[in-house]
């Protein structure tokens, strides 16, 4: 399979076609090889325009989905950028292409060590990857000049709050555990604004600030 080819027409025809228009998150899907994230049974939907599972229940997000993420992070390449929700990696390396470095915190062990060989395979040293429960946030490497949550929040965890820097964006999928919102909370010295964007559907976050069980 012609993966350069696959990845060149996933830019076209599902980001540019959508009005992705941020030439750097463009560059950084055009590059990453999301191929390397799935399981060897999906390769050949790598590239489709759908979300795929990565076992254990869990999925990796469509890469339209991946781009307004992105692109909602407004990243300039001095970031540091904490990720709650691992997952395959993928999403990691190309958070790790704009910006300086990349923390990701993922609750399933195996999930987490595969992505972390996947990760180290491609030479994505500015990426660290730590098991845990993510909605905790991670108060040893803060603060973060971005946070984006890639599992269903019920509400905002306020450790991640305290943990963004000011004029820091925290990004996350907010509401129900099957039917959220993307929320765009930016911190600025007096409180907070916030927007409200694309509707989506991901799995649950799990832990003392999400859900009880991803059941
Ligand atoms: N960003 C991932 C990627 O690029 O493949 C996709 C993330 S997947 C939609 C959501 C992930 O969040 C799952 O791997 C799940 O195990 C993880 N997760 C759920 N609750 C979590 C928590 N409290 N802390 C860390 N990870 C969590």
């Amino acid at each position: 399979m012609d993966f350069d080819k696959l990845r060149e027409q996933m830019v076209k025809t599902q980001l540019i076609s959508r009005g992705i228009k941020d030439k750097k998150v463009l560059d950084a899907m055009s590059c990453v090889p999301r191929h390397l994230f799935v399981e060897d049974a999906m390769v050949a939907n790598a590239y489709s325009d759908m979300a795929l599972p990565i076992g254990d229940g869990q999925t990796i997000s469509q890469p339209y989905m991946v781009a307004v993420m992105t692109e909602l992070l407004e990243l300039h390449g001095f970031e540091k950028v904490l990720e709650i929700g691992t997952g395959s990696g993928y999403q990691g390396a190309v958070l790790a292409e704009l910006a300086r470095e990349v923390y990701t915190i993922e609750r399933l062990p195996s999930m987490a060590e595969r992505a972390m060989n996947t990760l180290s395979a491609l030479s994505y040293n500015n990426v660290h990857v730590k098991i845990g429960d993510g909605s905790q946030g991670w108060p040893e490497k803060a603060p973060f000049d971005r946070i984006i949550i890639t599992a269903a929040s019920p509400n905002v965890p306020p450790p991640l709050i305290e943990q963004l820097t000011r004029g820091g964006i925290l990004l996350l999928p907010i509401g129900t555990r099957y039917s959220q919102t993307l929320l765009k909370i930016k911190k600025k010295d007096s409180g907070q604004t916030e927007e409200y964007h694309t509707p989506c559907v991901f799995v649950p976050l799990v832990g003392k600030y999400g859900w009880d069980s991803d059941e």
